[in-house]
This record gives C-alpha cells, sequence and structure tokens, in this order.
C-alpha cells in the first residue's frame, strides 16, 4: 500500500501497560476485517462499554505500524467531527496495537441494506440517517481528511431498535489532503469505489461522495449498484458510469432521491455534488440532523461482504 499521505504524529498515548487489567472483555465479537478484530470490553475504572479493535502489526511480512498510526491519527483529527467514531485510548504490545473505541451497539447499517423490505430501512429512516453521514464526511472534507473506505460495514449505528445514529468508523485506508501532492492509489473495495480509482486518476473528497451515492442507493433499495457476478464486470460497470435506475429497485421512492444520488454518481469527480451541497439537496431537511436518543440494542454481527482491498497502489508526486 502507498505510504502517499499517511499521517506520522499522534498526540494520543500510546500505553504499554497491560490492556488486559484496565478492560475486561466481555466475549463478544463484534466484527473482524482482514488484519483485525473487534471485541466488545469493559473499562475496569468506569464499567463504561467500548469496542476494542485488535490490529496485527505485521502483515504478509510488513512492518505495517505506520498505517496503524495513520489509522490513530485520522481518528484524532475526526474526534471533532460529529457522527465519528470517538477514540478512547490505543495500547501496544510487541505483535499488536489496541484501539478502544467507542462502541456502536447497533451495528452496520449493511444489516438493514440486506434485510427484508419490511426490516430495511424507510425513505424517512434513509433522509435521517444520510444527513448524518454527510455532516460527518463534511466535517473530514473541511479537515482535509478523505475516507476512502465509506461503505455499509463501516458506517454503524448507535442502536438498532429503535433505530439509532450514525458512527463512521474504520479509518485505516483515510489519508490527509496535501494541495502539493496529487494521490493516485488503488485501494477501497471493488463494489463502493469511485472510478477515478479504478483509473489511476487523482483522489479527492470526490471520492468520497462517490461512496455516499453508493452508500444511499444501498439504503434506499438494498440492492448494490455495480456489483456485477465477477470483480472485472463490477469494475466494468463502474467504468461505463451507468447507475441502474430499475423502475423496481426504485419504486415508490422519491423523484428527489434519485436526483440526490445521480449527483453522486457521477464518473467525472469535479461535476459531483460535495458533501456541503448535498446538504442543501431539497431530498434533506434544513438545518442540522435530529438527534434521537437510541436505546442501546446489540445486533447480530454477520460476517458478510469482507473487504476485497486490492493491493496494487501508487502514488505520483506532482513537481510543482
Ligand atoms: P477493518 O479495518 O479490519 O475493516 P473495522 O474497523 O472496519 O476493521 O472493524 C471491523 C468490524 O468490526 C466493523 O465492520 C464492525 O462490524 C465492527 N466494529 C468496528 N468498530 C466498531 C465499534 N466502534 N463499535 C461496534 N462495532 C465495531
Ligand atoms: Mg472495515
Amino acid at each position: 500500500m502507498s505510504r502517499q499521505g499517511l499521517v506520522t504524529h499522534t498526540q494520543t498515548q500510546i500505553r504499554t501497560d497491560s490492556f488486559s487489567s484496565s478492560y475486561t472483555l466481555t466475549g463478544r465479537e463484534l466484527g473482524r476485517g482482514k488484519f483485525a478484530v473487534v471485541r466488545n470490553c469493559v473499562e475496569v475504572a468506569t464499567g463504561q462499554e467500548f469496542a476494542a479493535k485488535f490490529l496485527r502489526k505485521r502483515r504478509k511480512g510488513e512492518d505495517c505500524r505506520a498505517e496503524i498510526i495513520n489509522e490513530i491519527a485520522a481518528l484524532e483529527v475526526a474526534a471533532r467531527c460529529p457522527h465519528v467514531a470517538a477514540l478512547h485510548e490505543v495500547y501496544e504490545t510487541p505483535n499488536e496495537m489496541v484501539l478502544v473505541l467507542e462502541c456502536a451497539a447497533g451495528g452496520e447499517i449493511f444489516q438493514q441494506c440486506v434485510a427484508e423490505q419490511d426490516e430495511g430501512f424507510t425513505e424517512q429512516d434513509v433522509v435521517r440517517l444520510v444527513q448524518q453521514i454527510l455532516t460527518g464526511v463534511s466535517h473530514l472534507h473541511r479537515h482535509n481528511l478523505v475516507h476512502l473506505d465509506l461503505k455499509p460495514q463501516n458506517i454503524l449505528l448507535t442502536s438498532s431498535c429503535p433505530l439509532g445514529d450514525i458512527r463512521i468508523i474504520d479509518f485505516g485506508l483515510s489519508r490527509r489532503m496535501d494541495a502539493a501532492h496529487e494521490m493516485r492509489e488503488i485501494l477501497g473495495t471493488p463494489e463502493y469505489v469511485a472510478p477515478e480509482v479504478l483509473n489511476y486518476e487523482p483522489i479527492s473528497t470526490a471520492t468520497d461522495m462517490w461512496s455516499v451515492g453508493v452508500l444511499t442507493y444501498m439504503m434506499l433499495t438494498g440492492e448494490s449498484p455495480f456489483l456485477g457476478d465477477t470483480k472485472q464486470e463490477t469494475f466494468l460497470n463502474i467504468s461505463q458510469g451507468h447507475v441502474p435506475f430499475s423502475p423496481e429497485a426504485f419504486a415508490g421512492i422519491s423523484p428527489q432521491a434519485i436526483d440526490f444520488i445521480q449527483g453522486l454518481l457521477r464518473k467525472d469527480p469535479r461535476e459531483r455534488t460535495t458533501a456541503e451541497q448535498c446538504l442543501k439537496h431539497p431530498w434533506l431537511p434544513p438545518g442540522p440532523p435530529a438527534e434521537p436518543v437510541g436505546q442501546t440494542e446489540s445486533t447480530d454481527e454477520a460476517e458478510q461482504a469482507k473487504e476485497m482491498v486490492l493491493v496494487a497502489s501508487y502514488t505520483v508526486c506532482c513537481p510543482c
């Protein structure tokens, strides 16, 4: 993976004392990715619940501590952003780093995206949740941070029933945008990556906005707009720039919702709506998103749709 745009300094004190003397693991696994497992735990001193993300420092024989430091630094920047799971503490052992995060007990929005229609989101739910996602993403972008892995598995809920609030997680691929450098990489998960990522064209905040378009599409229809039978077919669907708005999938969905998605799933990143512009779109109510206080309830975390992070990446430095 390219190290372009990685942040190398963190403010969080990295603890080297024992994680298990301050936290008790409850035995509940919240989820896992390629190099991480996330477990529910309770802080002994306060009784407060957290999500502990255990990250291996060596991956495929390579030292990846720098990537983890970047993830921590991104979470520090994001600490000022609404709707991002807060970082509480960090521990380090010879082989692992442990990120102690706010626990989003409602699980991944992926569950509702793939649920039967009567258990899935209503358009009214989607309006509220997308507004929260955009509020978080617009703050990240204002801090020159791009997430680059916005997908239904990385967008969590504080509670599932009643439907709580959004918490954006997983800053493992995030990058600081730097005006002096152009960043081009192949990373992310095929289904959700923007055409410029596939075409080795520069990455920008607009790259995240494509993913917001895919997310909104999936939350409304339960279907993944570009998913093909093979990875190649998925790539082809994305690069052809054709967005399928079938009448069946969009039955009962408002024309404003379709217009909102169309503004995001534009092949040319310069033509895509920004997070700020999206927040002013007529599909969303004006003003800050409503914040109902959800009652905490956990859901089963199915191990679906594993990340297919592409490894090939390169970066081009602009000579200016
Ligand atoms: P990876 O970088 O390996 O993808 P993630 O940070 O996405 O790891 O975590 C993997 C999964 O663990 C998530 O998709 C989610 O289901 C669960 N998870 C991660 N962080 C939290 C959290 N703060 N609260 C609850 N569940 C979480
Ligand atoms: Mg993830």
